[in-house]
């Protein structure tokens, strides 16, 4: 069970709250989406899950495991980032394996995952090739790879696509939601966007300054707006 809560977290930068009184349960399987303006405190709420940060008050909890101070490197959690570097040098394969390698798994293992994960991408054809001689997509989907390869409990996405231009945006937020019907792990996506949000989350909660504005499926939030700015921000002026 790869169940993720957020209970009473609140998170301050010397005396500045940005984040308070998150809580939320974010289902086995499920994907939940983060969405609000700039400066919200979206990435924060991300980066406590993944240990980057950890939070003043409250907990979080990764299954039934309080991770509070747990090293992120032991939490089982896979990021994707906005700027998703790729080692220049590296085969997509090597780029790929490395984490994977860094843990020291076992040679065949490191392969039979790599080769799985390319699969599930349509990478099967590039393994061979350096970043370089790959588009913006096919390397934002290496950069998925990296992640899926590590076959952790959850993903963490911060705005991994708000590098790519709109046709390539449409393209990969495809590619996530079809990667995520087949491996169905529990993912939190953070987006400044709603229609991102609204097309891709089972549920959203909606954030803003530091607080959840409310937290629903897609059709709820476009519905039942629970106050102006929420049907400002999924934009339901009627
Ligand atoms: P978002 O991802 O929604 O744009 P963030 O979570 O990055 O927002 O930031 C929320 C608020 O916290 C912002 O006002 C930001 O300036 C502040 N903040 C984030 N990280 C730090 C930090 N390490 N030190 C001080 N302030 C920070
Ligand atoms: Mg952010």
């Amino acid at each position: 069970m790869a169940r993720v809560q957020f209970e009473h977290i609140y998170k301050r930068f010397q005396k500045v709250e940005v984040v308070r009184d998150i809580n939320i349960d974010i289902k086995d399987k499920e994907f939940m989406v983060f969405v609000g303006p700039s400066g919200c405190g979206k990435s924060t709420c991300l980066r406590m899950v993944a240990g980057l940060e950890e939070p003043s008050e409250g907990e979080i909890y990764i299954g039934d495991r309080m991770v509070n101070g747990v090293d992120p490197k032991d939490r089982d959690i896979a990021m994707v980032f906005q700027n998703y570097a790729l080692y220049p040098h590296m085969t997509v394969f090597d780029n790929m394996a490395f984490g994977l390698k860094l843990r020291h798994f076992p040679k065949p293992e490191i392969k039979k995952r790599v080769e799985e994960a390319a699969g599930i991408l349509g990478l099967e054809a590039l393994l061979k090739r350096k970043p370089k001689e790959l588009s913006g997509g096919q390397r934002q989907r290496v950069a998925l790879g990296r992640a899926i390869v590590r076959e952790a409990q959850v993903f963490l996405m911060d705005e991994p696509l708000s590098n790519l231009d709109a046709k390539l945006r449409v393209e990969t937020r495809a590619n996530i939601i079809k990667l995520h019907q087949r491996i169905q792990t529990t993912t939190i996506y953070v987006t400044h966007d709603q229609v991102e949000a609204m097309t891709m989350g089972d549920r959203i909660a909606v954030l803003n300054g530091g607080i959840i504005q409310q937290i629903g499926a897609p059709q709820e939030l476009y519905d039942h707006p629970a106050n102006l700015f929420v049907a400002g921000f999924i934009g339901t002026p009627s």
